[in-house]
């Protein structure tokens, strides 16, 4: 079942699959398929009713070849350390797609914050910002927000670090409010990039994504944003879900309204204008052109795929298929635009905070927003020449070389040391 894919061990399958495809020695793989260090760490805060309280938490660095490690930080019960590992590696690979000059690293604490204050996560936050204070730093490792973090805790671990190291550092972490040296269009980054991922796919296909319909599953930061933008776009948002529901009508749902009622009542589900609402399965097949896995890993199970009926995936979550599930689309012609290409908008506008930060000069919405397609337009040039070039099997397959080669490069001109 899917539960038990091991995403560590998805993402080395990915790299192995990938490197059959490029002249790479043994030991440049396990330096490929691993990650440099791993800090876990036990949190402990006073909690409000004056109790210990302890969280166990991680920071992976992956890579750091092509610079300071980057990737963001999660707040969910089912953190792992072996998860932790493998979203370190995707932000690697990642960051070598659009090629942002950023390694790869991912942190993650294991906690659900709806049980908590705002009070007590705050002090959760801090305590970790002061275990990850000697291991971060705009040079070194960048934190960000993912899964259950925002502008909030951002906000919070910049005012910890600048506390503690008597400083201003904006560019130790990136996705702050913009008063905490934040970026325009970074909220909106992620899902905008999955847009236009999705829009040069179907322009490639030699269709338009106006006139296609959409199934979305995950109706956070990045799924709400992609659907509402496509809907803009002209697409038909049919089906949309979260962890409490999914709400379908085939005339097309309207994107922000659904999102507005999420802020409202915490869930999609109930939303009025829906004509019914659905399994988690039923809307992962349902018979759309474009389906968006925009919740968490391993989404889409072999059996599931086996069963979607849209043409094109295009993957806001990181690592929304297992590999079998890979396979199984792969073989029935259905186009999978991976997360690495496809939610990399987030990162690529947090590089854009960080250059801000770093010149204390800051830009206009639209000038992030036409950089920002430059760089996912570019990379999805250069993702389908080697697909076609190389005759690859996929665009992740294709994804990964492009990535693999930059980094490779990296680590080649700069040599080894000790
Ligand atoms: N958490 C996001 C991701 O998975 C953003 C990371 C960042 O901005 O550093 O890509």
């Amino acid at each position: 079942m899917s539960e038990q894919v091991n995403p560590f061990e998805s993402l080395q399958e990915q790299v192995d699959d990938a490197a059959a495809h490029l002249d790479v020695s043994d030991d440049q793989l396990e330096r490929l398929k691993h990650p440099e260090r791993v800090l876990e760490t036990t949190l402990s805060i006073e909690d409000d009713d004056g109790s210990l309280a302890t969280f166990k938490a991680f920071r992976s660095q992956f890579n750091g070849d092509r610079g300071p490690y980057k990737g963001g930080i999660r707040y969910h019960p089912n953190v792992s350390r072996d998860e932790v590992k493998a979203l370190s590696g995707w932000m690697a690979y990642k960051c070598a797609v659009v090629d942002i000059p950023y390694g790869g690293g991912k942190g993650g604490i294991i906690i659900d914050p709806k049980e908590y204050s705002t009070a007590e996560l705050e002090r959760i936050t801090r305590s970790f910002a002061t275990e990850l204070r000697p291991l971060i730093g705009p040079d070194r490792d960048i934190p960000a927000p993912d899964v259950n973090t925002g502008q909030r805790e951002m906000n919070w671990i910049k005012d910890t670090y600048e506390t503690l190291e008597n400083t201003t550092a904006p560019g130790t972490v990136t996705g702050k409010a913009i008063a905490s040296g934040g970026s325009e269009g970074r909220v909106e980054a992620t899902g905008r990039s999955v847009m236009l991922t999705a829009r040069e796919a179907f322009d490639y296909l030699g269709t338009d994504v106006a006139d296609a319909t959409v199934a979305v599953q995950g109706y956070g930061n990045a799924g709400a944003i992609a659907a509402r933008l496509l809907d803009e776009r002209g697409a038909t948002v049919v089906a949309v879900s979260d962890s409490s529901g999914a709400v379908y009508n085939d005339e097309g749902l309207d994107a922000a309204a659904v999102k507005d009622h999420k802020n409202e009542t915490g869930s999609v589900a109930e939303y009025a204008d829906a004509d019914e609402e659905l399994s988690n399965r039923e809307l992962l097949t349902l018979d759309v052109d474009l389906l968006i896995p925009a919740a968490l890993e391993n989404a889409i199970d072999a059996d599931i795929a086996a069963d979607v009926a849209a043409d094109v995936i295009v993957e806001a979550a990181n690592g929304p298929l297992t590999p079998e599930a890979d396979e199984v689309l792969a073989d029935r012609d259905v186009y999978v635009l991976p997360d690495v290409l496809a939610n990399a908008g987030g990162v690529t506008v947090s590089y854009f905070e960080w250059v801000q930060n770093r010149r204390r000069f800051y830009w206009s919405e639209e000038r992030v927003n036409d950089e920002l397609e430059t760089v996912i337009v570019n990379a999805f040039d250069g993702l389908v020449a080697t697909f076609e070039n190389r005759d690859l099997p996929t665009f992740r397959m294709a994804a990964y070389v492009v990535a693999i080669r930059r980094i490779l490069d990296a680590h080649e001109e700069g040599g080894t040391f000790p």
